[in-house]
């Protein structure tokens, strides 16, 4: 079944309206939209680096942009899950090259079509059907396991141009640069909380004689360093 509560609380703030900057955005990423889990191809820019604004490349009215704030993140996992939604864009298939399409690869695909609008999630290709075919149309048939979108957990039938393959590789700048800025917000915020802590053992030195060490204080800062494991972007 179609399914977004995995991701709800990444969803931007009711129509935040920051101003839009002048240059052109420049379509070539994927980005996997907080609204219907779906990839949409899109650009970036970024409003005063406060805001990371997505635009998609075919819905290109304002207010269907998605909008990030980096007040919107509070934690580390909430940054990497932020980040894997965008990615290079995925690339149609020729047909000539049907044989790529691998059994096993993981490909984006046209889940349904919406409205007339595309939408594409990932797929494992679980089987293929390979014919004997002239170079101008493949007639191989894919059948492909849904890993998100209203097919999820579900194996349906494809074809070659329903198929696209991922690419993996480096994004925009403009969103390395908008979740490292979140990154150094959170660091800063965890640093000015460690001052608010109270030693657990405040007393400590009045039970310490002369000759025993007190130059390492027995400060319990285990709040702010556990709030930093596991954290691996970039
Ligand atoms: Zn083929």
């Amino acid at each position: 079944m179609f399914e977004t509560k995995r991701h709800h609380h990444l969803k931007p703030p009711p129509p935040p309206t920051p101003p839009m900057t002048s240059h052109s955005v420049n379509y070539n990423l994927q980005f996997r939209s907080t609204k219907d889990d779906a990839w949409y191809k899109c650009g970036v820019s970024s409003d005063l680096k406060i805001h990371l604004r997505v635009k998609f490349k075919n819905l290109v009215q304002t207010s269907n942009d998605e909008v990030f704030s980096i007040s919107d993140f509070s934690t580390n996992d909430q940054i990497e899950i932020f980040r894997r939604r965008f990615r290079p864009e995925s690339e149609p298939v020729g047909v000539n090259e049907c044989r790529k399409v691998a059994e096993g690869a993981m490909v984006c695909a046209v889940g349904c079509l919406d409205d007339k609008q595309l939408r594409y999630f990932d797929a494992i290709v679980d089987a293929v059907c390979h014919k004997e075919h002239t170079p101008e149309k493949c007639l191989c048939t894919y059948f492909l396991f849904w890993q998100h979108g209203p097919e999820e957990g579900t194996i349906t039938e494809a074809n070659l141009e329903d198929i696209h393959l991922i690419k993996r590789g480096p994004v925009d700048p403009t969103v390395v640069n908008f979740t490292k800025l979140i990154k150094e917000k959170l660091k800063v915020k965890s640093a000015s909380s460690e001052f608010t802590l109270i030693p657990k053992n405040i007393n400590m030195s009045k039970d310490t004689s002369s000759n025993e060490t007190i130059t390492k204080p027995q400060a319990s800062f285990s709040v702010n360093v556990s709030s930093c494991c596991g954290f691996h972007i970039l």
